[in-house]
């Protein structure tokens, strides 16, 4: 047996994107003894999370996958990797290019996405690439595109600790980024006149730290917004130079916003919170320069989600908080490389490289240098489109990577209707049964964590390694290589030549730099003459990386100059609203959904962690203890949850320290079918979505519940 090596590498699990050090290997089953944190990588200095440091107990072989399988039979790579070509070359034959999908994951690898993106796009010719990272930061990233003419995240990790005033906006960090809040965490202790606003309708594990909460009505953070923009305005606290000069806009964002808040009494009223801690947040916003507005799911998440992004950006477009130390509008990434993915163009209003179908001369240029035979030319279908049209028989083969969407997508009942109306629906994937696993017509192992190999980007734009320390399982393959392989049977072996994740870096690192003469955002131009040797020792590094910033880019923007074409912020006009569906009678409760903190996902590896399992042993609805004593539910009662897209069946859980608000309730995102029959919360989130994210509702819906 090959002998594992030590190694730095990175967590597989949030968006903070901590360097791991695997230490004291030994050969015995790929068992790692320990992980500990790599106090070297400069988002996380040796911390971990709890998840972070129990990896060792998800490496064991149970129920990995181990062959390929093509209609529940083993076969070899060759067989299925020709089945799955030949199909692809049929359908599109007789379909077109846009019978083909991808749905990708933001837990593969830059290069993963990368060959993936250049397949379909370049080569089978379509635009249906899409991925999980549709469900996490979609909003995010089309409030950056308004705002600035580029998706680029403007803040370092630093500046969170190095603000007077963090407002942390639908977020619980202290669960879904531990990390980060510890970091924070340790930053108020010694600086206690920091101030750390947590706006969210749950008092959540993040209140901790708090010096205010504001437990807003459900959707209505961009109310909180443009009632900021609007007393920058009236204390005059503006940056007067800043707005005449860096931006456009301005004028209309702020009608819009003076009309959403007249006063701070009608805001209080529609975000039912207190007068006085309203004033509260006015006040420090106002006298506070140095701030950073940190926000993540429960800010992307909405049927509003870009406005409410902009609302955020606005704000701190108008006081000039941005490209400064300590200032800025800062979105945190759920998944590991979300990032990674919108870098390769991984998402299907993207072409590649940061660049859009509709950015001038893009088109041309990625097909030149692909030399692309059929590059795609608009967008393809995103996420929640891309399962409506498997269902309406417009997708006929679907790729799914290392994602599990059976159990994620919200609707289930319409995912499995997807599923099953394709015609071939392939998994790479690690484990052999999940939930979407069920439905798949072939099956392709996939290298797991610590056996890939290739970057990452966290939510701070810096690109990490990955590294493969354990040897492959059994017949598992990194996914690169099996989409490589596909494509050498589909006759593009030329443009696929790659032997390993390094030929693939060096590649879209010099995509990012073709012809780019600094009008685009994401360059890694610098990274691109790496030899195998530097590719495998490179440190983290925050993108851009150019002849101009070998080191890296800790924080844009600080010279004023953005990325729309005549170089200035843009300014978005928001009219504030509020979620579509409403409590009536019949489904009087509000549902919110989110992590618990010991579990990431869909559970098909931290389940397998008896230690991470000890934290929430079993799924669960969480509602205030008045609720349930007039529905006559106690702590542990099994009840039903149910609204018009579905129902689950799980125990109640009576509020104590984490509270939920009367009428409100809260279901975690993990427990799949596989360990709990009835608890996937997708069944009852609508396919509601941002129209120009395409982000699904998920922080918001109505139930009922009763007992069982
Ligand atoms: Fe992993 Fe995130 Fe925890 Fe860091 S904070 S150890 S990246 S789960």
């Amino acid at each position: 047996m090959m002998q594992p090596k030590a190694g730095k590498t990175t967590c597989p699990y949030c968006g903070v994107g901590c360097g791991v050090l695997l230490k004291k290997p030994t050969s015995i089953q790929g068992k790692i003894d320990s992980v500990v944190g790599d106090k070297e990588h400069p988002a996380n200095f040796g911390r971990l999370c709890v998840k972070g440091s129990n990896l060792s107990e998800t490496l064991t072989s149970d129920g990995r996958l181990a062959t390929p399988k093509v209609n529940g039979e083993n076969v070899s790579w060759s067989t299925a990797t020709d089945f799955i070509a030949k199909k692809i070359q049929q359908v599109t034959h007789d379909y077109g290019a846009d019978a083909f999908a991808f749905y990708l994951s933001g837990q593969i690898l830059t290069e993963d996405y990368y060959v993936a993106n250049k397949l379909a796009k370049g080569f089978i010719g379509t635009a249906n690439v899409d991925t999980n990272s549709r469900l996490c930061m979609a909003s995010a990233v089309v409030g950056y595109k308004r705002a600035f003419g580029s998706d680029t995240v403007p803040c370092s990790y630093e500046d969170l600790e190095c603000c007077d005033l963090l407002i942390m906006v639908g977020s619980n960090a202290a669960w879904t980024h531990p990390v980060l809040y510890q970091r924070i965490a340790a930053a108020k202790a010694l600086r206690p006149q920091m101030k750390v606003v947590v706006i969210d309708p749950r008092k959540t594990a993040t209140c901790d730290i708090a010096d205010l909460h504001l437990a807003i009505a459900p959707g209505t953070d961009a109310y909180v917004f443009s009632l900021l923009l609007a007393e920058s305005h009236r204390h005059d606290v503006l940056d007067v130079e800043f707005i005449a000069n860096k931006t456009d806009g301005y004028a209309d964002a702020l009608a819009e916003a003076i009309l959403a808040s007249p006063s701070i009494d009608v805001i209080a009223k529609t975000l039912k919170v207190d007068r006085a801690l309203l004033d509260t947040l006015v006040k420090w916003w106002l006298d506070t320069p140095k701030t950073v507005s940190f926000y993540s799911q429960g800010v992307n998440q909405s049927a509003t989600g870009v406005d409410k992004c902009n609302a955020i950006i606005n704000c701190h477009l108008a006081t000039g908080r941005i490209g400064k130390e300590g200032m800025g509008p800062f979105s945190i990434t759920g998944q590991p490389n979300a990032m990674g993915g919108r870098e390769v163009g991984g998402l299907a209003n993207q072409l590649a490289a940061h660049m859009d179908f509709t950015t001038p001369g893009a088109i041309d240029l990625v097909q030149r240098f692909w030399n692309a035979p059929n590059l795609a030319t608009e967008n393809g279908l995103k996420a929640i489109d891309m399962f409506q049209a498997m269902e309406s028989g417009k997708i006929k083969v679907i790729w799914i990577m290392s994602t599990n969407p059976m159990v994620s997508i919200p609707d289930t009942a319409q995912v499995k209707r997807a599923l099953e109306q394709c015609e071939l629906v392939i998994v790479s994937d690690c484990q052999e049964v999940t939930d979407t696993n069920a439905f798949a017509d072939v099956l392709l192992p996939a290298t797991g964590w610590s056996e890939k190999d290739g970057t990452v980007t966290n939510s701070e734009r810096r690109i990490s390694r990955q590294r493969g320390i354990l040897p492959p399982f059994a017949e598992s393959k990194h996914d690169w290589w099996a989409i490589t392989q596909v494509a050498h049977k589909m006759g593009f072996e030329s443009a696929f030549p790659y032997k390993s994740p390094h030929e693939i870096f060096i590649e879209h690192a010099a995509l990012s730099d073709f012809e780019n003469n600094g009008q685009r955002d994401f360059n890694i131009g610098a990274l691109k003459a790496l030899t195998k040797a530097e590719y495998d020792s490179l440190m983290p590094i925050q993108w851009p990386v150019t002849p101009n910033s070998l080191n890296g880019t800790q924080r844009m923007f600080s010279d004023g100059r953005f990325f729309t074409e005549n170089r200035r912020a843009k300014f978005i006009a928001i009219r504030p609203q509020k979620p579509q569906l409403e409590v009536r009678d019949r489904y009087p409760f509000v549902l919110n959904t989110g992590r618990v903190r010991d579990q990431w996902h869909t559970m098909t590896r931290t389940g397998k962690s008896p230690t991470l399992a000890n934290h929430t042993q079993e799924p669960y609805v969480e509602l205030h203890k008045t609720d349930a004593e007039r529905l006559g539910i106690t702590h542990k009662t099994l009840v039903r949850v149910f609204n018009e897209t579905g129902e689950i069946v799980v125990p109640a859980k009576v509020a104590s320290s984490w509270l939920v608000q009367q009428g409100q309730v809260f279901v975690p995102i993990h427990w799949n079918q596989a360990i709990s029959s009835k608890a996937v919360v997708s069944n009852l989130i609508s396919q509601i979505v941002d129209p120009l994210s395409g982000q699904p509702e998920s922080k918001h819906g109505v139930v009922n519940i009763e007992p069982v």
